[in-house]
């Protein structure tokens, strides 16, 4: 099959063996016996929700996390069986109903949320399931500790319309050091506030709240389960992260991630351009050499950041060729003088890889001070997601 769909100027594959793999490395050496959740917001991370989801049950996993309702809601619509699926932020009211009755745990971090929930599950006659997220020291959503009180009346007069499925936090940078005592303080924090809860007659059946870089950085945090995103998509939450992991375990070396995603383009069009001579909107690239480039029709458009302007890298035959001038809507430029007879339509690695080379968003990321995270999630929506071996 062709996978240059004729609409679209570049293609996304997804690929199973890898994700298989990085599912198993997971629960053999990143969860011990905790719960694994796998974090699907963002589109999978850019995955596609749709063919990831389905995928990850077919290798054992039946507990997924999302941010919002919308989300959820795809997750429903392709899901094969029973799944534990969580909401981890956004919900309307109006979207309570729906989501009780369809046995989706909610996170529950405010009082009108935690109010609502248990009307709703009042009038339904069914328990609803819910986290109670709790501020630790991130300072986004999470009752504050004043609250408490408030919050754990509020559950002990409505026991018999809501299920304490969890007791949760989010770390504010688990994946470098320099965030160490801030994260020290709030697994003190988080323990606490669980010790509080069991006083009062409360015990949520799951504790969590680690994350990728949590789990592999401070593994006292795996508690009862884990909240896993970016190294099941086979990328590290950071380099440290990586390093950290390769310590703990006397490894030198090898990832045991694989990437799950490959996005390729092809080559568009090729030039020649003389020494002296500006590259592209501007000035930012002068060629120090004649010099041969080519157009690859992928730009921030698309997905490919302007960030990423005379500094991303991309693979054409296996080697690399560094993005030149400046990202465009719908195009970038790459520098093929040293890659010999590359060709209209020869095949461009954007991320994934290509003979024994390949390109890790972590890599230009890193110069771009652009996380993996935000690369992936911008991947466009619209292109088929195509599932190889
Ligand atoms: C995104 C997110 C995660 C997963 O983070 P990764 O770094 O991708 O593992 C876990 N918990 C919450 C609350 C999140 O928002």
């Amino acid at each position: 099959m062709d996978i240059y769909s004729e609409h679209h100027t570049s293609s996304i594959s997804i690929s199973k063996s890898a994700l298989k793999n990085n599912i198993q490395f997971i629960k053999e050496k990143v969860c011990g016996d905790a719960l694994l959740s796998l974090v699907v917001k963002g589109n999978a991370y850019g995955h596609g929700i749709e063919e990831f989801v389905p995928l990850a049950q077919s290798f054992g996993v039946n507990r997924f996390s999302v941010f919002s309702a919308h989300e959820a809601f795809r997750v429903m619509s392709v899901k094969k069986g029973a799944i534990h699926l969580i909401i981890m932020g956004m919900i309307e009211n109006e979207q309570l109903e729906w989501a009780i009755s369809n046995d989706i745990e909610i996170y529950i971090f405010e009082k009108d949320r935690l109010l609502s929930v248990t009307s709703v599950a009042k009038k339904l006659n069914k328990k609803a399931i819910i986290h109670i997220e709790v501020e630790t020291g991130m300072n986004r959503t999470g009752f504050d500790q004043k609250e408490l009180n408030e919050v754990a009346q509020i559950i002990k007069l409505n026991e018999e319309h809501l299920q304490i499925e969890g007791l949760c936090t989010h770390y504010a940078g688990a994946e470098s050091v320099s965030n160490y005592l801030r994260i020290q303080n709030q697994i003190k924090k988080f323990n606490s506030i669980y010790s509080y809860f069991c006083d009062q007659g409360i015990k949520p059946t799951l504790r969590h709240t680690a994350c990728s870089a949590a789990a592999v950085n401070y593994p006292e945090t795996l508690m009862d389960m884990v909240r896993i995103g970016i190294l099941t998509y086979g990328f590290w939450p950071s380099r440290e992260t990586f390093i950290q992991y390769l310590k703990n375990n006397g490894l030198r070396g090898d990832d045991p991630l694989r990437r799950v995603i490959t996005w390729k383009s092809k080559v568009l069009s090729i030039k020649h351009v003389k020494r002296g001579e500006f590259v592209g909107y501007g000035t930012s690239f002068m060629t120090s050499r004649d010099m041969r480039i080519a157009a690859v029709p992928v730009g921030y458009g698309y997905g490919y950041s302007r960030n990423l302007s005379n500094q991303g890298r991309v693979l054409v035959h296996g080697k690399r060729a560094g993005v030149i001038g400046i990202v465009n809507m719908n195009m970038m430029i790459i520098d093929i003088n040293d890659i010999s007879d590359v060709k209209k339509g020869d095949e461009v690695i954007l991320i994934g890889k290509q003979k024994n080379l390949s390109i890790s968003v972590t890599a230009f990321g890193e110069l771009s001070n652009q996380p993996n995270y935000e690369l992936l999630t911008r991947l466009p929506k619209d292109l088929p997601r195509i599932i190889t071996r």
